[in-house]
């Protein structure tokens, strides 16, 4: 492990004082590559805008990773998937299905085109939206189907394109949190329509802020590169022939980008890692994981688990904090936020809501920070 924990160092600041000292928190992104280099480079070359050598070369070097023939950056990974959703004409009067158990932004996008997002439950085994609840839930609006890959395992996506195909939907990954993740060797993204992922701070590769859509259709693709760019004509500057948006990646966080993902292998290397360190050291314990198939390459992006019934998850969390490992809860359910309330229950999302944290996760981890993890972990429970 010598050489790529080198690779891996991430500065820390200097504590303040005693507490901070030994601090873990959830995440940090490991920036300590070529990222400094290339955005001096941005600004010693004055390319700080959207146009630039790395923002064509972080969407090759993504297509490449991935093993897509089209890779387009975006700003974040929500407007990614505003602009997957608007490129398949998915708006008002439309259904789009996405698990109630996934951070709100898959929501929000589904929303922010006109459309209503209908819930569906996930599967108590892998956390991810159960393709019998999306059967259930099809009626003569519903456009497409958005599965999330939660903390980097991937759906069901045989059962998914299965009843996609049979209803005639179109499919949106959100891979926001499955950026080297697949299945059978096939990329997280390629199994539906579009992909879309995100490279904010705590992502497994980060740009800042930053996003991505992949799409394996030429036709499709060319008109999310054009609409991300105001609509504007990809061979006739100032002419808009189409409704638009700037949702432009900049050079700057492009550049680091391509810094990010030159050292992508050794990144998802130590969390696998540190994901089987955890696993090894808490199979003593009752806490659940999420189940993994055979064929399965996980990301493990977040390494989240779910405490056993009778334990107080937030009185955990605090007494982890109190020792100075952070860990947060896993997503709340959007069926319960205010904007989507409904009074339908979705017993096994609710459940997974209720019980699950994720733990510290980043690759500069040590072994050591991760069995002091779950000792405290184990203190609390
Ligand atoms: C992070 C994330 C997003 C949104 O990405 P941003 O870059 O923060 O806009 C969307 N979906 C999931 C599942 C995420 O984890």
């Amino acid at each position: 492990m010598g050489d790529k924990n080198i690779a891996l160092k991430v500065k820390r600041e200097a504590p303040k004082n005693d507490n901070e000292l030994n601090f873990i928190p959830v995440y940090m992104p490991d920036i300590s590559g070529n990222e400094k280099a290339y955005v001096v480079d941005c600004l010693d070359t004055n390319w700080i805008s959207s146009i630039g050598i790395y923002t064509e070369k972080f969407e090759k070097s993504c297509a490449d990773f991935i093993g897509t023939p089209h890779a387009i950056g975006v700003s974040n990974g929500t407007v990614a998937l505003h602009l997957a959703l608007h490129c398949l004409d998915i708006g008002p009067n439309d259904e789009v299905i996405v698990p109630t158990f996934t951070y709100i932004a898959s929501v929000n996008a589904i929303a922010q085109t006109g459309a209503t997002p209908v819930f569906v439950d996930c599967r108590l085994e892998d956390w991810l939206l159960d393709p019998k609840d999306v059967e259930a839930k099809i009626t003569p609006r519903t456009k497409a189907i958005m599965p999330v890959h939660l903390y980097g395992i991937i759906c069901d996506m045989e059962a998914i394109k299965e009843i996609a195909d049979k209803h005639n939907l179109a499919i949106v990954e959100d891979c926001a949190e499955a950026m080297g993740s697949s299945l059978n060797g096939q990329h997280a993204g390629t199994f539906g329509d579009i992909g879309t992922f995100s490279f904010f701070g705590n992502k497994t590769i980060t740009t800042g802020e930053g996003g991505l859509v992949i799409a394996a259709d030429g036709v499709l693709a060319a008109r999310m590169r054009k609409v991300k760019g105001q609509g504007q004509s990809l061979d006739k500057r100032y002419w808009h022939d189409e409704l638009g948006f700037n949702y432009r990646l900049t050079n700057i966080c492009a550049a680091i980008g391509v810094a990010q993902i030159e050292r992508i292998d050794a990144i998802l290397d130590r969390k696998r890692a540190i994901a089987r360190l955890y696993r090894e050291l808490l199979q003593d314990t009752d806490v659940a994981f999420q189940a993994q198939r055979d064929g399965l390459v996980s990301s493990d992006w977040l390494i989240s688990l779910l405490l056993p019934a009778h334990v107080n998850r937030d009185a955990v969390m605090q007494g982890m904090r109190d020792k100075g490992v952070d860990s947060r809860p896993v997503f709340y359910c959007a069926h319960q936020m205010p904007m989507y309330k409904l009074d339908t229950s979705f017993p096994v999302s609710e459940d997974i809501a209720r019980r699950g944290i994720s733990l510290p996760s980043y690759p500069a981890l040590t072994d050591g920070d991760v069995k002091r993890v779950v000792s405290v972990l184990k203190e609390q429970m």
